[in-house]
């Protein structure tokens, strides 16, 4: 449990999915995958599942590959074989994630969205209920298990399937800023956002499709910084780490 909060408090959501990009598995700056950046992670999302809450974690891959950056300018790797490498790079972070959460004491099942038997169980949406339901982490790779997407649209797809209450969307930047806070030191972060405006503004810290499929069905999303020590528990306490965007 991290230091900022009381171990006996009780999450203020029933079911939670929080995406973790693939920068969480590396120091900044670096690729591959770091077994310490692996394990600061399953720390915080272990303090924050030991709250109650029900938790399943869509992991992104962009610490490996990302499809379009990887064909791009290439005539000899299909896009669409590229996407299906970035989805292969999330179950290489899922594998990482899973032991490390074990190795914490934590009850984990990891699923994939492309068939993988030999390492991990296929996603199959009542099945995975039913380990949430048993308090396991369940986490989820392989994306939706089609190219030309990306994992945020994956974890709002997941999010709506198994009724999530909301959905924690956990990047390097402290939420949703009026500009890329990297490029531009005036960028003012928002404290909270509609997901008119985040179309409006083209503010784009989560892929715009993943936000219109929160907007269409009401699903509220966190955004905020996992570098940040508890906020992936503070988050599922209810506070408001980063930004809310929802539909007021
Ligand atoms: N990807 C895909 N279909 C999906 C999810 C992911 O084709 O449903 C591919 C896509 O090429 C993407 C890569 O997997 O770039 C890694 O995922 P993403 O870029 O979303 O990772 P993150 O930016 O969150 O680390």
């Amino acid at each position: 449990m991290s230091a900022g909060a009381d171990a006996g408090q009780q999450a203020k959501y029933r079911r939670v999915v929080l995406k973790i990009s693939g920068e969480g598995f590396v120091h900044p700056g670096e690729r591959g995958i770091s077994v310490d950046a692996v394990l600061h992670l399953a720390r915080q999302t272990y303090a924050a599942a030991r709250h109650g809450v029900e938790l399943a974690i869509v992991l992104g891959g962009g610490n490996i590959l990302r499809g379009a950056q990887f064909s791009a300018g290439t005539t000899c790797i299909h896009e669409a074989t590229a996407h299906y490498m970035g989805m292969l790079a999330t179950v290489m972070n899922g594998l990482a994630l899973q032991d490390a959460l074990e190795s914490l004491g934590a009850d984990t099942r990891l699923m994939t969205a492309i068939r993988m038997d030999g390492v991990a169980e296929p996603y199959i949406r009542r099945r995975a209920r039913r380990h949430l339901e048993k308090g396991r982490i369940i986490i989820l790779a392989g994306g939706t298990g089609s190219p030309f997407v990306t994992t945020d649209t994956a974890a709002a797809q997941r999010a709506l399937e198994l009724d999530a209450d909301i959905l924690l969307k956990a990047t390097r930047v402290d939420g949703v800023f009026s500009d890329d806070p990297e490029k531009n030191p005036h960028a003012i972060l928002y404290s909270k956002v509609s997901y008119e405006d985040m179309r409006r503004q083209n503010l784009r810290v989560m892929d715009p499709e993943a936000v219109t499929k929160c907007s269409e069905y009401g699903l509220p999303i966190m955004v905020f910084n996992f570098r940040k020590e508890g906020n992936i528990e503070q988050a599922v306490l209810g506070h408001r780490v980063g930004t809310l965007v929802n539909g007021d």
